[in-house]
């Protein structure tokens, strides 16, 4: 079609959608309503692309992948499906000539706020990557009723109100009865001889009804929709409950667990991960079978990808498919099992490995339970005799009554992968090393990707639109073609005009902190991001160190000099995370004093954005000069904010962990302001037990300031969170070594503050930044997946082969 065509198509659809749906007039319709509208228009342009793709997938027989997450992150959907669909600068046009707000239409979409963080969203990248290279790759997961949290600050403090995401329609979905299944808890089991052989008998528990409701995963430019399928619990229809049996059965899908990091043996959380696990498992095989094919073929067919350990219970589960309503013998039903499922690890902290009490495992999932204890002897047999007794031990699912997950993922699937290669590496060697021991083979590194479509070309059309101006628009659709941009580093011009767009979206971000906080930020100033979960490893109290150090100077040092900044947090603190919600509390009260301290507040800023999401992201993302990313080393799995940033031009600062290696080795080490201990140095500390946090603050007189600055009142109302921070730092000597790597943190700062006044030379470094980040694309990051791990084409990404 042509543009033109396009425009007048898209402004037909969507008056007469406004119309026939709502029955207003543009001039009277709401926001909300004329979001409702476009969005009906650009779900409708997809019905016949999504349907002919499942046709296609079945009538070929195409082996698929189901991406199994207990998070999905998406955000809002409609500016990034106008884009793959390739209306987004129609619907622009369209709503210019009709003189409609198109960013307040827009923004009348609420995020699906269906994830915590990092994981979730990853799961959202994969699902927009996966249709862009024509790979055959679904979604699986759950329709929570309500999401994370909406954050808000009462008095510095993080309170928490109901994400209630579902109020208005959601357009995007649709409900699929007829492909329900019925999840079983509870209850006891035996085995008895039947006709068929030995058999399990139910006696009591519950029935849950878990009803799909399926999104459409729009490609780039392309034909492919695939589907996200998210379940959602219901009464079984026939079923006499009680309402409060019924409100019991329905919180299975009622909301998400808030907490991304520490995992609290749950009763609610383990139905919540059987739940989707059992449902989409159960649904894969009922179709496999109903298009003809025989369970032996499953491996051929299907992929099933369990990002992280949450839904590790599709193990015992297709083994209860396979075992008792199939009758396969233990060793063919094995076979399948392992030869299907595939695993990816999250995560280093020890405290995030998930672990479920035996007594509440074998409560909720009798069934499954006798078969992980069988998978639990059959691997000690398997093992003990030539790796010994206590490695059996050490590596056996169920120990000491508890029922490990990760052991049991890593046993029951064909491939573990970490997400960056340093957290590879740390698997092999420390996390899962035994396991490695056992089977080096499985073993793989996948590093994180990120949707350039949408935390770029979406988020920052200005940004992209230069780009294509002096590279084509080859890069959209094959990432790595961005590194033409290097041919550019020295036009001078072209550093101007990134700069200004630089500058464009350091103001819209300006505007929208002035709107809803009050706040006029300087916006010559460095903009100083730090985004993401609030929690320890993560180090906001590293940066917020760094803070109180400029202020200090700034207040007692007329020769100080401090480069201007404004300092952006955003960051949701687990509401059970007491430790962490003090920080934010800690950092409000900073910036409270900063920001009304008319002797530094020329020279900085301290903001912190309220209720970080997707959407947020995508607001400040554009607009950040640099990205903090200072988890203690061999802490942070990959980090994937820190992607998003590079391709946005910002620089890193950055410790050497997660992937900030691969992003600094291919920015070029001069194009980053790397610091701090590396993961030998941590490590070397915990075997020696060598770490004074008293020392540190002893011999650091610039430091000891800051710190009693916690504690002697300097800093306002922050009596007993301002000690209690005091105290994880000396008192309990610093577990994440913020003060280890203070010194250097200032340093680098310091120096970045510096090179930034050279305003040619800093954009020369955003460039290549820019430049580089075309490998962290998610496309070629499910294409190593789908080429080593699951066996599945797509569509071929040039500069692959022809590395
Ligand atoms: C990218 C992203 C994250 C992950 O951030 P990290 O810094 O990698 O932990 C979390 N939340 C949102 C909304 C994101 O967009």
């Amino acid at each position: 079609m042509q543009q033109s065509d396009k425009v007048t198509m898209l402004k037909d659809s969507f008056l007469a959608e406004l119309e026939g749906t709502f029955a207003v007039s543009l001039a009277d319709a709401t926001d909300l309503q004329r979001y409702q509208a476009l969005a009906t228009v650009a779900k409708k342009l997809i019905a016949s692309k999504w349907r002919r793709t499942k046709e296609n997938y079945r009538d070929t027989g195409a082996k698929q992948v189901y991406y199994f997450s207990i998070e999905f992150l998406p955000g809002r959907y409609l500016r990034a499906n106008l884009l793959n669909l390739g209306l987004l600068t129609e619907a622009e046009e369209v709503m210019q000539d009709l003189g409609v707000d198109f960013n307040a239409l827009l923004e009348a979409e609420v995020d699906q706020g269906l994830g915590n963080g990092g994981l979730g969203r990853l799961a959202s990248d994969f699902m927009d990557a996966m249709p862009s290279i024509e790979l055959a790759g679904n979604g699986n997961g759950i329709r929570y009723r309500y999401g994370l949290f909406r954050q808000a600050f009462v008095n510095g403090y993080q309170v928490e109100y109901p994400d209630d995401w579902l109020k208005n329609d959601n357009i995007w979905e649709v409900r699929q009865d007829s492909e329900a299944q019925v999840v079983h808890y509870g209850g006891s089991v035996y085995m008895a001889e039947t006709p068929e052989g030995l058999r399990p008998v139910y006696q009591g528990g519950v029935d849950v009804l878990a009803v799909p409701y399926d999104t459409g995963m729009i490609g780039a430019n392309n034909d492919v929709v695939n589907t996200l399928r998210l379940w959602s619990a219901e009464v079984p229809e026939g079923v006499q409950v009680s309402v409060s049996e019924r409100s019991v059965l329905e919180s299975i899908s009622g909301e998400l667990y808030p907490d991304d990091s520490n995992e609290e043996g749950r009763r609610l959380r383990l139905r919540q991960e059987y739940f989707f696990s059992s449902a989409g498992v159960q649904n894969i095989i009922k179709h496999h079978l109903a298009d003809g094919y025989s369970l032996h073929s499953l491996p051929f067919q299907v992929a099933i990808h369990i990002n992280d350990t949450h839904p590790t219970v599709v193990i015992p589960e297709m083994m209860r498919i396979l075992l008792d309503e199939h009758g396969l013998s233990w060793e063919e039903a094995w076979g399948i099992t392992t030869r299907t499922v595939s695993y990816t690890n999250h995560t280093l902290l020890a405290e995030a490995l998930e672990r479920w009490s035996q007594g509440l495992f074998q409560a909720e999932l009798p069934r499954l339970f006798q078969l992980i204890q069988e998978i639990d002897r059959r691997h000690r047999l398997a093992v003990a005799s030539e790796h010994g007794e206590n490695f059996a031990w050490r590596t056996s699912p169920l120990q000491d009554g508890q029922v490990h997950m990760a052991r049991l993922a890593a046993i029951g699937s064909h491939a573990i992968n970490g997400v960056a290669p340093l957290h590879s590496e740390l698997l092999k060697d420390k996390v899962l090393h035994d396991f490695y021991t056992l089977w080096p083979e499985k073993f793989s590194n996948k590093t994180n990707g990120i949707t350039h479509r949408r935390y770029m070309h979406a988020a920052n059309e200005s940004l992209s639109a230069l780009i294509d101006t002096k590279i084509g628009e080859s890069w959209r659709s094959l990432p790595k073609d961005i590194t033409k941009l290097n041919k550019f580093a020295k036009d001078e011009d072209f550093l101007a005009e990134l700069q200004d767009v630089k500058h464009e979206n350091k103001v819209r971000l300006a505007e929208w902190v002035k709107r809803n906080m009050g706040l006029e930020l300087n916006t010559d100033a460095i903009f100083d991001v730090q985004i993401k979960r609030l929690h320890a490893y993560k180090r906001q109290l590293l940066h917020l160190l760094g803070i109180l150090t400029d202020y200090l100077a700034l207040k007692h040092d007329k020769n100080a000099y401090v480069a201007p900044r404004v300092h952006i947090f955003a960051a949701k603190a687990a509401p059970s995370y007491y430790y962490a919600k003090q920080i934010i509390k800690v950092i409000n009260e900073v910036a409270n004093m900063v920001n009304n301290d008319a002797a530094v507040n020329q020279k900085m800023q301290v903001v912190f954005i309220p209720n970080y999401g997707v959407s947020l992201a995508e607001l400040i993302i554009p607009a950040a000069d640099v990205s903090e990313q200072i988890s203690t080393a061999g802490k942070e799995a990959s980090g994937t904010s820190n992607m998003k940033l590079m391709a946005n031009g910002a620089l890193q600062l950055a410790t050497m962990d997660g992937a900030n290696i691969e992003i600094i080795r291919a920015a070029g080490e001069e194009n980053a302001y790397a610091f701090g201990m590396d993961t030998d140095t941590v490590y070397s500390h915990y075997e020696k037990h060598d770490y004074s946090a008293q020392g540190i603050y002893d011999n650091n007189p610039v430091l000891h300031r800051v710190l009693d600055a916690l504690i002697d009142g300097t800093i306002p109302n922050i009596e007993e969170e301002g000690r209690a921070v005091f105290d994880s730092l000396i008192r309990d000597n610093d577990e994440y070594f913020v003060l280890g790597d203070y010194a250097s943190y200032v340093a680098t700062q310091t120096r970045l503050g510096q090179d930034y006044q050279n305003k040619t030379a800093w954009t020369r470094k955003a460039l290549a930044n820019i430049a580089a980040s075309g490998e962290f694309s998610a496309d070629y990051t499910v294409a190593e997946y789908a080429d080593e791990i699951w066996n599945i084409p797509h569509k071929a990404l040039a500069q692959q082969e022809s590395k």
